[in-house]
């Protein structure tokens, strides 16, 4: 199923990129809830983290690094927020695997 990040990832559409290599893109949040708002994404389409298979695991570790990099980048290193809706009932509104990276102001409780 084709989404607006695989859209995005496919240079059909626009977006603020903040890394990419070959197998990741970063890009900033459209409509960000803090300073730093940024969508770390695979290239490779996977519905959510629960569709991940385990082999996959080497990808998931080069996101979280990709997260350290950006969070130094953005210099909120010093605190910020790396999370992921999985599914409907968490709010993800869009079906391609993605981690957002908030930062920039005091962060509240999660829920
Ligand atoms: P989700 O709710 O699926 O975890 O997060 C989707 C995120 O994508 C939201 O934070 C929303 O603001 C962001 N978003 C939705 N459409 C676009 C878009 O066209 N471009 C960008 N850069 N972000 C988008």
């Amino acid at each position: 199923m084709t989404t607006i990040f695989g859209k995005i990832i496919r240079g059909e559409l626009p977006a603020e990129k903040v890394f990419e290599n070959e197998r990741i893109l970063a890009i900033k949040d459209l409509y960000p809830v803090a300073p730093v708002h940024l969508l770390i994404m695979p290239k490779k389409a996977f519905p959510n983290l629960q569709s991940v298979p385990p082999d996959e695991a080497p990808l998931l570790a080069e996101i979280f690094s990709v997260a350290q990099k950006l969070a130094n980048d953005f210099h909120i290193e010093g605190g910020y927020r790396l999370l992921t809706n999985n599914g409907a009932d968490a709010g993800q509104a869009v079906f391609h695997l993605h981690f957002h990276l908030i930062g920039g102001k005091h962060l509240g409780p999660i829920a």
